[in-house]
This record gives structure tokens, C-alpha cells and sequence, in this order.
């Protein structure tokens, strides 16, 4: 019985489970190393996609087997093979991020077979471990795509974090053009966005006998969560506590994941910002870190960790979100 409830009555092998966990993280790692690239090449205004990647000083081009991820820069062992020039420690630092933040979340959403998500839609299954073989026997494409929309949301979040840390400038399209192109993408593919509006602000929004439908409620959700994430990120902004870009970011996660999620990830991003600060004040750190200018670049990742954080527990943050708002409602 208990069997059947953790793995939805599937037989499943833990081989198979870890090769699919090293798949996920190993893709994630490659990610940050795009990463590293878009980083490097977007405010200096260069072609993101077309070009090989060559050692800024003497030009020459990084071998393929050079470019492992996270491993490459040990074999190196922190230098370039032709000119010795040192690599900084960011390189594989960034990717090793990437894959445990972005692997993490992946590896949660895609083998729970989106028991993360909150209920009141088809992709939740009400079993906590699927395992592999659920993901391969019933393949479902709106999982997958969620998943792949939630990782690229957080890795546009540490780009932006990333490119804050060279104390350089996101250009307006490379965080207009996410921020809308999300809002418009579910406006037009609604099951993009499991969240619904509950019953009760159904009954306040849409009058009685004007019909309305899942496109309105799906678009409304995200709507209403970029406006609400970019108003909290402004108010966070003029007290100090967040970077240059943390409304776009708080807006970011509102259109994602809908309004009710920026009060959820706003709450997380302050515990995880203080539990840091208090960490680098007990080490006795934060004044280096804070005449480096790195204290905004430090701020966008405790956004990042606190959405992932979000995202794996949606399902059961919602839930408490929802009996709060019945229980104010009441
Ligand atoms: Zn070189």
C-alpha cells in the first residue's frame, strides 16, 4: 500500500533513476556553461549563438575536450593550454550552480511526474515518485514543457545576476523580451500556467452569466502576477534590499508562476538573504563582499534559490496560500 502510494503502482529500477539523474544534472552543467558564454558576449553586444569561444587573451579557440563543463577547468587546472592566462574560478563555479539549481528542479518536476504542480490540473498525480518508468511509459508533453519553461526562467534569473556581479547593464530586450514573451505565451498556450484563480475571486472578477473561460483565467493569473511581482520588487528596491534588477525578477517569477507565488517567493528571498547575511557576518566576510560591489549580484541568487525552492514545493505552499486567503476571505 505504501509502496503503491510512493511509486504509482510502477516498477521501477534505481538504475534507471540515476542515469536520468546524471542525464538531467549533466545538462544542466552545459547550460551554465552557456551561461557563462551568453555572460560574456551580451553586453558587449556580440552574436550569442554564432562564433566559437576563444581565450580572451591570446584568441585562441577552446578545444572541444577543454570545454567539459566544471571538469574542463581542473584538467587545466585553471589556465589557459596556450597563453597560461589563469581562468577564474567563476567558470566552473557558475556551471556547478546551474547544474545543482537547474538539475534539482528538473529532476524533482520530471521524476515526481509533477507532483509539484498545485492541484486542480492534469498534471499532478497525487503520487510523490514516479519514477523513470511513468515518465517513459505515459510521456506527457505538458510536463516537460513546464519543466523546460521553469528552468529557463531561472537561468535567464542568474544570467541577469551574473551580468549584475561584472557591474555591467542588462540591455532593455534581454529582460523585456522574456518578460512579455512570457505573458504573451501564455496568454496564448493557457495550460502553460497551472494555476488557476480560485472559486472565490472567480465569483469577484466575472460577473454572473459572462462566461468565462481557462484562456482568461490563465492569461489573468500571469497578468495579475507580473504587475503584483514588479510593484513588491519596487517597494523591496527603494528599501535596499534588492539589485538593479529585482523587480524584473520578482515580475519574472509573478508572470511564471502566477500572483499568489510573489508573496511566497518575497517571504523565502528575505529569509534566505538574512540567513546569508547573518552566515558571512559570523565568518566575518560581508564587508569584503559588499566593497566588492557583489552585494546585488548575491541578492538575484537568494531570488534564485528561493523560486527553485517554490517551484519543488508549489503544490503544498499553494495549499496553505489558499486556506489563508479562505480563511481572510471568511
Ligand atoms: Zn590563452
Amino acid at each position: 500500500m505504501v509502496w503503491e502510494f510512493f511509486y504509482g503502482g510502477y516498477s521501477d529500477s534505481t538504475l534507471d533513476n540515476l542515469i536520468f539523474t546524471f542525464f538531467i544534472f549533466t545538462f544542466a552543467a552545459n547550460l551554465g556553461s552557456f551561461l557563462n558564454v551568453l555572460v560574456y558576449r551580451i553586453p558587449l553586444g556580440k552574436s550569442v549563438v554564432f562564433g566559437s569561444s576563444c581565450c580572451p587573451r591570446c584568441k585562441q579557440i577552446i578545444r572541444f575536450h577543454d570545454n567539459v563543463p566544471i571538469l574542463g577547468w581542473f584538467f587545466l587546472q585553471g589556465r589557459c593550454r596556450d597563453c597560461f592566462v589563469p581562468i577564474p574560478i567563476r567558470y566552473p563555479g557558475v556551471e556547478g550552480f546551474t547544474a545543482i539549481v537547474l538539475g534539482s528542479v528538473a529532476t524533482c518536476e520530471l521524476l515526481s511526474g509533477g507532483a509539484n504542480f498545485p492541484l486542480g490540473n492534469n498534471i499532478a498525480t497525487h503520487f510523490l515518485w514516479r519514477g523513470t518508468d511513468g515518465l517513459m511509459l505515459q510521456p506527457n508533453v505538458r510536463l516537460f514543457l513546464l519543466c523546460g519553461l521553469h528552468v529557463w526562467c531561472l537561468a535567464i534569473l542568474i544570467t541577469w545576476a551574473l551580468i549584475e556581479w561584472d557591474r555591467k547593464q542588462v540591455p532593455i530586450c534581454w529582460w523585456a523580451v522574456p518578460l512579455l514573451g512570457l505573458l504573451c505565451l501564455i496568454g496564448c498556450f493557457p495550460w502553460l500556467q497551472p494555476l488557476e484563480l480560485g472559486p472565490n475571486l472567480k465569483k469577484m472578477i466575472f460577473a454572473e452569466g459572462i462566461s468565462w473561460n481557462y484562456w482568461k483565467t490563465s492569461g489573468l493569473v500571469s497578468l495579475c502576477g507580473l504587475v503584483v511581482g514588479w510593484c513588491v520588487g519596487l517597494t523591496l528596491k527603494s528599501l535596499g534590499k534588492t539589485g538593479t534588477y529585482g523587480p524584473q525578477g520578482l515580475a519574472l517569477v509573478g508572470t511564471l508562476c502566477g500572483w499568489s507565488a510573489v508573496g511566497s517567493v518575497s517571504c523565502l528571498w528575505v529569509i534566505i538573504a538574512s540567513m546569508r547575511h547573518a552566515l558571512a557576518r559570523f565568518l566575518s566576510i560581508g564587508e569584503i563582499r559588499i566593497r566588492n560591489g557583489a552585494l546585488p549580484f548575491l541578492l538575484l541568487i537568494d531570488l534564485v534559490i528561493a523560486t527553485a525552492i517554490f517551484i519543488v514545493c508549489w503544490q503544498w505552499i499553494d495549499r496553505y496560500f489558499e486556506s489563508m486567503t479562505r480563511f481572510l476571505l471568511r
